[in-house]
């Protein structure tokens, strides 16, 4: 029979989610880093923790891996209480932003290296190094010391030494920071397709939205040691729960309606029609918002014009609206253009407030 690295690689689960957060609280003196989460993390599944720096993210990461204990609450991996466990007993694989290679050991030696600790012996040993090479693409580099490797390599040894050990999890944190931005975007799809070739249950911390949203199943916005929403990545970024995680997402129209609801509409669902033209503008639809605005600032920038709008909202508070247009020639609008301004009603968001 042959197997595929898929194959091999893929771990039992023994329930539907491989880590739990219950009411966990970390404290450092008087400061919360990471206050009564909840959280699961599901099993098979790439979850990112997101958020802007000191969220407490990292804080969560190193409580899951046992580096830190909580001062409250508890932590289950794999259905099992291991908020004492240490960190070499939870079965746990880890990828940090330094990859920490050894550099006097090959690629192959560093990559097999948890396998030895772990006595599995050389025959053995040998096959799932080359399985774990081979997934990651560097088969060729086998021989070769981490010096003689690039960045972006150097995180693929860091990659394939964290997987061979088949951990129950993996945890990488903000794994992609130190790469430039091309490698950045090319190693997104790369750790993406590692995980669903080997169902291997991920947990990834960053604050880069775009990374978040490319690669998850399921993200976690934190802020301020606190979750704001768990959801996947088009709930979060088509139904942002509240203000921190819409402007965390790239909403920049924030509105309240007549009626006091917080409201906001992204920058590329504003329509923007010439306030003379309006009679004879796209129906809006019933429920959308129209607003009197004027232009203030116009920015081209090729693939499309930024412009930035005073406007008036419902609930007669001045508001400054963005609005990302696309496919006009520059000097379609100049400052001080009357526009009428369309959100519409499918494109607005309701914000809980918080
Ligand atoms: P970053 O993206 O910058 O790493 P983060 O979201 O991972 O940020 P954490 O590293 O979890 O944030 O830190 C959360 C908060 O806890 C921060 O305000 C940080 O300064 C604080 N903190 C973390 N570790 C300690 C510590 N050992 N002692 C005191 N405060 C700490």
């Amino acid at each position: 029979m042959t197997t595929t690295p898929a194959d091999s690689f893929t771990p039992e689960f023994t329930s539907a989610a491989v880590a739990e957060f219950r009411s966990v609280t970390q404290r450092f003196g008087d400061f919360t880093a990471v206050e009564g989460i909840d959280l699961t993390i599901g099993a098979g599944k790439l979850t990112t923790l997101l958020g802007p720096s000191g969220c407490g993210k990292t804080s969560s990461l190193r409580m899951l891996a046992g580096y830190a204990r909580p001062s409250e609450g508890q932590i289950f991996i794999d259905g099992k209480d291991a908020t004492r466990v240490p960190p070499e007993k939870r079965g746990l694989g880890m990828v940090f932003q330094s990859y920490a290679l050894f550099p006097h050991m090959t690629v192959a030696e560093n990559v097999g290296y948890g396998l030895k600790l772990r006595n599995v012996g050389r025959t053995e040993r040998r096959a799932q190094v080359a399985q774990a090479l081979e997934m990651v693409g560097l088969r060729h580099l086998a021989d070769r010391k981490p010096r003689s490797l690039s960045g972006g390599q150097q995180q693929r040894v860091a990659l394939a030494r964290a997987i061979t050990i088949r951990p129950t999890l993996l945890l990488l944190d903000e794994p992609l920071s130190n790469l430039d931005a091309r490698l950045r975007v090319q190693m997104r799809s790369e750790i993406r397709r590692i995980q669903s070739e080997t169902g291997l249950s991920v947990v990834l911390v960053t604050h880069d939205q775009d990374e978040a949203l490319e690669m998850s199943d399921d993200i976690v916005v934190m802020n301020s040691g606190r979750i704001m929403q768990q959801g996947s990545p088009a709930e979060v970024f088509n139904a942002p729960a509240n203000r921190f995680v819409a402007e965390f997402l790239g909403y920049e129209n924030f509105l309240t309606s007549a009626e006091g609801r917080s409201l906001t509409v992204r920058p590329e669902h504003l329509m923007v029609a010439s306030a003379n033209t309006v009679t004879t503008a796209p129906e809006a639809p019933a429920r959308s918002l129209i607003l009197q605005g004027r232009v203030t600032h116009v920015a081209y920038r090729g693939v499309d014009t930024i412009l930035t709008l005073a406007a008036t909202d419902p609930s007669n508070e001045q508001v400054t609206m963005l609005a990302e247009i696309r496919g006009k020639e520059p000097g379609h609008h100049t400052p001080g253009d009357d526009v009428v301004l369309i959100a519409p009603a499918h494109r607005l968001v309701s914000l809980q407030s918080g």
